[in-house]
């Protein structure tokens, strides 16, 4: 994906400093993506480059700016023009190249930067970026046998993209499957795994081949290791096991399963939410208003809980337990609130007579900002 911006490294006047301090503060923020820093900094460089049209570095940046903002054709065009730079070394123009094959994967069009990829790589044998981008191009296109060899060769230098190469394993063995080749199926996750067991993808293909092979305990083990693993993404692979449960009569197992996970990971709100709502379709009323308080204990914020343990309170007609967990959720939220200045993006806890730092009046909309279970 693209590199942090090379800054200008020369200053020639007092001038260009303040262009140049003013792109670092903006480009510390870069990561942020915010629209309005984006905008900013696109300014600043576009401004930079006019006083500066011998520059190259500076261009590029811009170009993938645009490409990052979505201009796909100005980043394109203004990648292209640099190519007609007389003198340029191979190893600048391999860098321009790879930027072009990026414009193109981005923009998602039918070409997926192939061909300037390779002819950056011709240029400039391992230059990483251009690497990755055929890696991507490979991927994108469902092309895994190409895809593979490029992410091993990336992984051999960073050992940390395992888990990219586990996942394109996992993605091979999921087309596999659809394909109904079981056996290469099976082959590839056995590969995902052996590379990385950190690789979330490739816990749900591997349940999703053993339920295919009616390995149904394998498939709730599988499960249950996902949702332990990864508790914050595990309402998904809840409902698989909730539904894995149904399919084969054996509901009243799930109550213990759940509870197999909350004793190793006791604040999943998730799990506990699960569990009541289990608790209920086995008429255990008590034990379902115990799981719904710790849901919200463990995540005052989950608004699904909430919405079900009030249904369940007026089902009860339990009208003042349900004014309290109204309370308890309203108080939950305002914690959660602030107040953003529309100019300065500045936040604060109340709000304000105005901007303490942009002076600002009225501009203030109000956010909430949740973590997951
Ligand atoms: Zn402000």
């Amino acid at each position: 994906m693209p590199e942090s911006i090379k800054l200008p490294t020369h200053h020639t006047s007092r001038a260009l400093q303040t262009v140049d301090s003013s792109l670092q503060t903006n480009l510390q923020h870069f990561s942020s993506r915010k629209f309005f820093e984006l905008e900013q900094t696109t300014q600043l460089l576009s401004e930079f480059v006019k006083n500066n049209p011998d520059s190259i570095d500076e261009y590029i940046s811009l170009g993938r700016l645009f490409r990052i903002r979505g201009y796909y054709r100005k980043a394109f065009k203004l990648h292209r023009n640099l190519l007609y730079r007389p003198s340029l070394s191979k190893k600048t123009k391999a860098k321009i190249l790879t930027e072009l094959g990026f414009d193109y994967l981005e923009s998602q069009t039918s070409d997926y930067g192939q061909d300037y990829f390779e002819r950056a790589l011709g240029l400039h044998r391992n230059l990483e970026s251009a690497e990755e981008g055929l890696f991507l191009s490979y991927q994108r296109r469902n092309q895994y046998i190409n895809a593979i060899t490029w992410i091993k060769k990336i992984c051999k230098r960073h050992p940390e993209k395992k888990s990219t190469l586990a996942r394109v394993y996992a993605e091979l063995s999921l087309a596999q499957l659809k394909n109904k080749q079981i056996k290469q199926a099976k082959k590839s996750i056995k590969k995902s795994f052996k590379v990385s067991k950190e690789e979330a993808f490739s816990f749900l293909v591997r349940a999703q081949i053993e339920l295919h092979e009616k390995q149904n305990d394998l498939a709730k083990n599988t499960l249950q290791s996902f949702i332990e693993k990864w508790p914050g993404y595990s309402l998904f692979a809840l409902k698989k096991l909730e539904d894995l449960h149904y399919e084969t009569n054996s509901y009243g197992d799930f109550g213990n399963c759940l509870q197999k996970i909350l004793a190793h990971h006791p604040n999943n709100s998730y799990v506990h939410h699960y569990l009541a709502n289990h608790h209920i379709k086995m008429k255990k009323n008590d034990a379902a208003k115990t799981s719904f308080q710790e849901a919200l204990h463990a995540n005052p914020h989950n608004i699904h809980a909430v919405e079900d343990y009030l249904h369940f309170c007026l089902d009860l007609k339990e009208i003042d337990l349900a004014q309290s967990i109204v309370r308890g959720f309203s108080l939950a939220l305002k914690s959660k609130r602030e107040f953003e200045c529309l100019s300065c993006k500045k936040s604060f806890a109340h709000i304000p007579k105005d901007c303490t730092r942009c002076m600002g009046w009225n501009t203030f909309r109000v956010r909430y900002r949740f973590e997951g279970p």
